[in-house]
């Protein structure tokens, strides 16, 4: 047994506080009407969770706590506490014993208690659930409510039965996940709405990243194709400057010597220019020559003459001296006279006076003299004579050969002269060859220089193109323009160089359209849009995952429920044939589970005049959508009735009290409350009904509310409730003696 007690406080018509204890299989609650039994009953239901406060007779909270008599107040609070024998387990928790309470409060608050420990309505309800004990459940039957299973519609039967099948777990965990699925759905339509709004800015993007990927891949082409142009013209540079250094130097110098050499041929001929002056130099020479030969001629006839007239004074000197040896012989012989003759002839000629009056004295001496004092006077003054002329021969000659000698300083003068001018011709026949020559070469190394100059004038463009170039490419492929490494030897014509930057530019121009500028926002924008796509499209997996994971346990579910509620039926079914036919002595009951349209049952249940399972007109194009139910078919024993409509209230009373047995047979929830559900049945029948009951109690604890003395009869405790003057529910521990006293 499992239940231990009841305590009722300030609920309902339970003033005081009031003590139920279930000591028997059954227990019989019994009192006159009004007295507050069925509020026992519903005591049950409140401290079991039940939040509606309509199925407890009442319209708020507050009708379920004592409201007050005129003897006594009302109470402000109403608890009920229900205690479980948890010996055997019979809730998973750690207690022998488990005591469940609920209390409630005039401000509608509510709390529940485990054993004195406050916890929430939804563990009560679990925990209550997993000993199949519900809330509203089918073990507590209200008054009047016997036939609600009878009454109701095919799927609220359905309903009742799975929940005496404890089958609302599987319900309730598989509504939670339908629902589960349903907001599931409704995300990922959400999150789809949301990528769907996102998706037309990311293509927008992916065209434009697609469009800087072609850029990129084109300014990688151009990077590569810089790598290869710039080191070919850096090499290209470097190679001609060597050249044109190479060429240039010896060029350079050969200039130089040559302009040298022609400034010296110049140098030549600008003398030869100036042999004129040699020339003239030599007219002048001669000039002076013959003056000077004239004056040495003279000079020589001077000396001549001296040299005569000395050679005369000697011959005189001689003949005096002679003449003075020989003085006998003192005549002048007439060649003296003759040689004087001369003599004065010459001098005349040369215009001598002083000669010629010398001469004439010497004559008349000749003459006159004869005397050899006077001789020797002559031959002194001759010797005299002789002396002068001696020194002025000498003075003369020095005067000649002073002469001579300007000649010959002259002489040679003119012949280095002449030979200077000679040499002079020669030198400049040379010099005009070598100026011809030197020009010559001298031109055609200023073409080469000229030709190297223009060389160099072109190498600079291209340098100042080459700086412009690589400073380009910085900007447009950036730093790293990866030059090729050449070899050395490495060569190739120009053309290619001149095809290679051709396509440069073409890729320039192509890079430019394409368009980088501005790439970075776009790329990084088009990373955001695309995460926060890629994000919004594994949530939608993950919440497919979780839908399928949900349909696949609703699956599970459904198919868990369809399993256990088919074979509950079943055994429902054989429960229920067989206490059929033992109350009513034969004949057959069973339950069927049924498919029947939404519709039609809704249109059955809207519209008077329709009978249940009436066929109604559904357009034909319209998919049914169909529920399971589960209906009652009965056979009585001899009669023909085969609809529950046609039973008597009897016959409903036991055909539902046989079903509600069958259902509590097959999975036994661990005690049943009966509220008068034997009101309606005649005394051959509430015996039946009292031998069932007994059978039910083995496997149950049963509380009954009873009017039936059948019934009583039964109960191994029975609690009398009366009501005094107070309007009080009291209770007390009866006998079965006093209890027929009581009821009635
Ligand atoms: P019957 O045999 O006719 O079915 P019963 O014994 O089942 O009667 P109940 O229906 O349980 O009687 O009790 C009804 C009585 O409880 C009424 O008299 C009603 O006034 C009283 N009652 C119900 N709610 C309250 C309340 N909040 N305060 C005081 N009395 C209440």
């Amino acid at each position: 047994m499992s239940l231990k007690s009841l305590e009722l406080a300030g609920f309902k018509s339970f003033a005081k506080k009031a003590t139920l204890s279930f000591d028997a299989p059954i227990t019989g609650i019994v009192g006159p009407n009004g007295s507050g039994k069925s509020n026992v009953a519903e005591a049950f239901r409140f401290v079991l969770g039940e939040q509606s406060v309509k199925s407890m007779r009442g319209k708020r909270t507050e009708d379920l706590i004592w409201n007050g008599s005129d003897r006594m107040p009302r109470s402000n609070r109403a608890s009920v506490k229900l205690t479980f024998d948890n010996a055997r387990r019979l809730f998973d928790v750690d207690f022998d014993e488990v005591a469940v309470e609920r209390v409630i409060h005039r401000d509608s608050s509510s709390e529940y208690l485990v054993n004195g420990s406050p916890v929430r309505l939804k563990d009560i309800v679990e925990m209550l659930g997993s000993a199949n004990i519900g809330v509203s459940g089918h073990h507590i039957i209200s008054q009047g409510e016997a036939d609600r299973i009878l009454s109701v519609n095919s799927r609220e039967r359905k309903g009742m039965i799975e929940d005496a099948l404890g089958l609302n777990v599987y319900l309730y965990k598989k509504e939670e996940s339908e629902r589960k699925l349903e907001k599931t759905r409704e995300n990922i339509n959400q999150v789809e709405g949301l990528r769907r709004e996102v998706k037309p800015h990311l293509s927008f993007l992916e065209k434009q990243v697609e469009k800087i990927e072609r850029a990129k891949d084109l300014q990688t082409a151009l990077r590569e194709a810089y790598g290869e142009y710039l080191a070919r013209e850096e090499a290209y540079v470097k190679e001609i400057h060597a050249r044109i250094d190479t060429s240039e130097k010896p060029l350079l110098e050969k200039q130089k010597t040559l302009e040298n050499n022609l400034a010296e041929a110049k140098e030549v001929l600008s003398k030869l220019e100036r042999a004129d002056e040699k020339t003239r130099g030599v007219v002048e020479i001669e000039t002076e020559l013959k003056a000077a030969r004239a004056e040495y001629d003279s000079a020589l006839q001077v000396v001549g003459r001296i040299e005569g007239e000395l050679a005369a004074v000697v011959r005189t000197k001689a003949d005096e001296e002679r003449k003075m040896s020989d003085e006998k012989e003192k005549t002048i012989p007439a060649s003296i006279v003759l040689s004087h003759i001369e003599e004065i002839e010459g001098a005349l000629l040369r215009k001598a006076v002083e000669e010629i009056i010398l001469i004439i004295k010497r004559l008349r001496e000749h003459v006159v003299s004869a005397a050899s004092s006077l001789r020797k006077e002559s031959i002194e003054m001759i010797k005299k004579r002789e002396e002068e002329l001696l020194e002025q021969k000498r003075t003369h000659e020095k005067d000649r050969d002073e002469k001579g000698r300007v000649i010959g300083d002259l002489e040679k003068r003119y012949a280095h002269l002449q030979k200077e001018i000679e040499e002079d011709r020669a030198g400049g026949r040379d010099a005009e060859r070598s100026l011809f020559t030197f020009s010559n070469e001298l031109s055609e190394v200023r073409v080469a220089l000229e030709r190297l100059r223009a060389e160099k004038e072109t190498l600079k463009l291209e340098e100042e193109e080459y700086t412009r170039d690589t400073l380009e490419a910085k900007v447009l492929v950036g730093e790293n323009n990866d030059r090729v490494h050449l070899a050395s030897n490495e060569s190739e014509s120009r053309s290619a160089q001149k095809d290679r930057k051709k396509s440069i530019e073409k890729m320039k121009v192509r890079l430019e359209d394409a368009g980088l500028s501005g790439s970075g926002d776009v790329l990084k924008e088009y990373e955001e849009v695309r995460e926060r796509d890629a994000f919004l499209e594994r949530e939608i997996l993950d919440l497919q995952k979780s839908a399928e994971t949900l349909t696949e346990l609703i699956d599970d579910l459904a198919e868990t429920l369809s399993r256990e509620f088919t074979e509950g039926v079943r055994k429902i079914n054989d429960e229920f044939t067989k206490l059929f036919s033992l109350m009513f002595g034969g004949g057959t009951a069973s339950l069927a589970i049924v498919r029947e349209a939404v519709r039609r049952r809704r249109l059955s249940a809207g519209q008077a005049g329709v009978l249940e399972g009436e066929e109604m007109s559904i357009p034909d194009d319209e998919p049914e959508e169909t529920e399971e139910g589960v209906e009652i078919k009965v056979a009585l024993p001899r009669k023909k009735i085969r609809g529950l409509e046609m039973l008597s209230g009897g016959e409903r009373a036991l055909t539902s009290i046989a079903l509600i047995f069958a259902m509590s047979q097959v999975n036994p929830p661990p005690f049943i409350i009966l509220d008068e559900t034997d009101a309606a049945l005649d005394e051959a029948n509430s015996k039946r009904y009292g031998d069932m009951i007994e059978d039910l109690s083995k496997r149950t604890q049963l509380i009954l509310i009873t009017h039936n003395r059948e019934t009583m009869s039964r109960g191994g405790v029975l609690y009398g409730v009366t009501m005094g003057a107070d309007a009080a529910s009291q209770l007390l521990s009866v006998s079965f003696v006093e209890a027929v006293q009581v009821a009635k």
